[in-house]
């Protein structure tokens, strides 16, 4: 989608700290953490929300958790914890219509969640 700040950042268009990148997702750092660590996993392709995929996408799903612990686990907050978290669409909290995976870590979470 040529007007989707998450897609100028997969096409390498606009800057973003990039953690990680494969021919499905990419991954970088929330532009205002959350947490000590605060990731972002985006797929390469453009869904807006995750309930714009059909069951056939949920592979991709399943590959940008594998991602997300994969980098938890590099940076080192899988034993003490961690959170995943997709948002979908205004009461989800969602802001930026671009699925994505958010990875946060480094400090105690809380719940119920805001
Ligand atoms: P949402 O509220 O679940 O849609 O999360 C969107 C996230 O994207 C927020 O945590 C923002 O801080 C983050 N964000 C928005 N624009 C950028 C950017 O250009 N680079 C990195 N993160 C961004």
């Amino acid at each position: 989608m040529t007007d989707c700040i998450f897609c100028k950042i997969a096409e390498g268009k606009i800057p973003a700290d990039i953690v990680y990148q494969d021919d499905q997702v990419v991954a970088f750092r929330d532009l205002n953490p959350q947490a000590p660590l605060h990731l972002l996993v985006i797929p390469r392709q453009h869904f807006a929300t995750v309930a714009d995929m059909s069951q056939t996408d949920m592979a991709l799903v399943g590959h940008m958790h594998w991602v997300g612990l994969e980098l938890a686990r590099q940076a080192g907050v899988v034993e003490d914890g961690f959170r995943t978290v997709i948002n979908c669409n205004a009461d989800g909290g969602q802001s930026v219509y671009h699925l994505h995976l958010h990875v946060l870590g480094g400090r105690q979470m809380t719940w119920p969640p805001g």
